[in-house]
């Protein structure tokens, strides 16, 4: 998510945060805003850049050495000024920013308006800028422990950073899974979601961790918990330089990426998969449901890498639903006579929400009847706006050109929504719902344990950077996979890959494989594995090189292959979560080897804006 930054000292507050919340800009954002104590409690914020509320500050100045500010990077509620952070209650006495999201802002909203507190934005995080004042309103409880009874009632994710009118020489932050540091420097205290905007004022970091808080007044900090008990934090020493710090100590973004997907697949689920309830809940696509439940067909139209997840989710919707699908590249669809109505309904995947191919191919269904169901990643982007309903994938900034995260939280919703319509249709038993639920909950932990091997991965990339030509097998779920992996590569190292059905390689690419070709196959122990072998046989017939990406099991496989990356072992359907990851690295690390430009490959743009 987005970013924070916090000051207490003898500096202008506002010029400490404007320049911090700049060196924050790396991560995508789409509003700021910034609120000063000064005795009283002054914010300027609106949607856009930083230059923007820069511009505003200089001309109506807002001077006092107390602040805190926020770059927005929306999950609840439009990018628009009034959204943007930070947020009061109905009194105006706390300013908050927030980083992350409160599942339970929809319940503890509803009883907040029963007690008169009046919303006036969309977000999440203005519920807590009225939770907290409406606990101290009754309970009389000092600032402290009126944050901590409020946050008690809170679930799901925050960094956050509060002020109080009522003390004007006091700044509290607290932390659940969104990072937050302190910089403790000469009788001034800073506050960041990273160390970026702190480094050129102190090396000198606190890092709080998940449940803790802290307490800073211009005498110093104390950290405790939400649960009130004190805590002595280690002073660490930073050595990193800027860029370093904001690509997360990784080399590149996209590395820092790759290593986020476990937590950007267990954010995409939160408060959705619901294990124990054995149920799925996508807010967004509610009013549109029983549309989808009953279409005579799912349509799904995106390019790239998203239309690679499309091509995943065809299986998913086919195997777990029984829906009928096809999955279309955008640039056709739109310039074909595509026979799509009504009774239609039409999903269209896009990271940024702003393809433009995309974005035509939903202009096109609409205009047929069709209902269009977005998945995107940027909020309030175009594509979101102009559909019926939508999922957010949560994956947060993806600033690597070729996509990553965005992927595997692309197929994590797509997951959800088969599995979700699959149990509506009566064609899922609660038996295989369970199964599958607990399976994609623990799909996380799988690919943090393949990120382990990441080293495995790196010298297997020394072996093959040299290599003219790739290509890549895969069967069933497995075979966008491949597809996937083949683009990853053309993308970062500019590799000639192909991705194909195994099968499919003896009618014309076996022609291409002699000793000096590498062949990735994705060989998951399940119905096809079999067939799988005979094509890692057919390769090997012919001196092709096969590395294969596999589980431990299924050695056949493991015996047969020059190179072999093993996973963890989950259900068939869900492997590309799996699958992709070593293949992601393995592009990675040939790229590198390469001294390719990793995060801004030759001639590629993040966000495809023309046709
Ligand atoms: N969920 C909050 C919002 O939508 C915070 C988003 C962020 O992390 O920037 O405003």
């Amino acid at each position: 998510m987005c970013g924070i930054v916090g000051y207490i000292g003898h500096r202008e507050a506002s010029d400490v945060i404007i320049k911090g919340l700049k060196r924050l800009e790396y991560r995508g954002y789409d509003s700021a805003g910034i609120a000063i104590s000064n005795g009283e409690l002054q914010i300027s914020k609106g949607k856009g850049k930083v230059a923007i509320l820069e511009a505003s500050l200089l001309a109506t100045p807002i001077k006092g050495t107390l602040g805190i500010g926020h770059t927005r990077w929306a999950t609840h509620g439009e990018p628009n000024d009034v959204n943007a952070h930070p947020h009061t209650g109905n009194t105006r006495k706390f300013a908050i920013v927030h980083n992350g999201i409160i599942e339970n802002y929809d319940v503890l909203k509803k009883e907040l308006q029963k007690n008169g507190c009046t919303f006036i934005g969309e977000t999440d995080t203005e519920v807590l800028a009225h939770l907290i004042e409406e606990v101290q309103r009754v309970s009389k409880a000092d600032f402290e422990t009126s944050v901590q009874i409020a946050l008690k009632q809170v679930v799901g994710t925050y960094g956050l950073a509060i002020v109080n009118h009522d003390e004007p020489d006091k700044l509290i932050i607290a932390r659940k899974g969104s990072p937050l540091l302190l910089g403790i420097g000469d009788g001034e205290t800073f506050v960041a979601s990273d160390a970026s905007p702190i480094i050129e004022y102190t090396n000198k970091v606190v890092y709080l961790d998940d449940d803790e808080m802290a307490v800073i007044t211009r005498n110093g900090y104390e950290v405790k918990t939400i649960r009130n008990v004190k805590i002595t934090k280690e002073i660490h020493e930073l050595e990193m330089s800027i860029e370093q710090i904001e690509k997360g100590g990784y080399p590149h973004f996209m590395l820092k990426e790759i290593n986020e997907q476990v937590d950007t697949i267990s954010d995409c689920m939160r408060g959705r998969l619901q294990v124990k309830a054995n149920d799925i809940k996508l807010g967004g696509i509610e009013p549109v449901l029983d549309k989808l439940v009953n279409a005579r067909r799912i349509l799904i139209a995106a390019c790239g890498t998203s239309w690679h997840s499309g091509l995943v989710g065809e299986y998913l919707f086919e195997y777990l639903a029984k829906m009928p699908v096809e999955v279309e590249y955008a640039s056709e669809f739109r310039y074909r006579e595509p026979l799509i109505d009504d009774k239609d309904v039409l999903i269209v995947l896009s990271q940024s929400g702003e393809t433009a191919d995309t974005l035509a191919a939903l202009r096109e269904a609409k205009e047929r009847g069709a209902t269009v169901i977005g998945i995107c990643n940027v909020v309030g982007s175009t594509i979101a706006r102009e559909t019926d309903a939508g999922v957010y994938i949560h994956a947060g900034p993806e600033i690597g050109v070729a996509s990553t995260k965005a992927f595997t939280a692309q197929v994590t919703v797509l997951t959800m929504m088969a599995m979700k319509l699959g149990k509506m249709r009566g064609v899922l038993s609660e038996e295989k719902f369970h199964e599958l639920a607990v399976a994609l909950s623990e799909i996380p932990g799988k690919v943090k344990e393949i990120l382990q091997q990441a080293e495995k991965v790196e010298e297997i990339a020394k072996m093959f950077t040299y290599a003219p030509n790739f290509l890549y097998l895969g069967r069933s779920y497995n075979f966008p996979v491949a597809l996937e992996g083949a683009l990853k590569l053309k993308e970062i190292s500019y590799i000639h890959a192909e991705g194909y059905p195994a099968a499919e390689m003896k009618h014309g690419p076996i022609a291409l494989i002699d000793e000096h070709m590498p062949v990735v196959v994705l060989a998951v122990t399940n119905h096809v594995n079999e067939k799988m072998i005979s094509n890692i046989e057919e390769v090997r017939a012919r001196k092709g090189r096969i590395l294969s990406v596999t589980n431990e099991r299924n050695t056949d496989v493991i015996r047969l292959s020059e190179f072999a990356i093993t996973i963890p072992e989950t259900h068939d359907c869900l492997t590309p979560l799996l699958t992709v990851i070593p293949l992601q690295l393995l592009s990675y690390y040939i790229a590198v080897n390469r001294k390719c430009h990793v995060d801004q490959p030759r001639n590629l743009a993040k966000s495809v804006t023309v046709e």
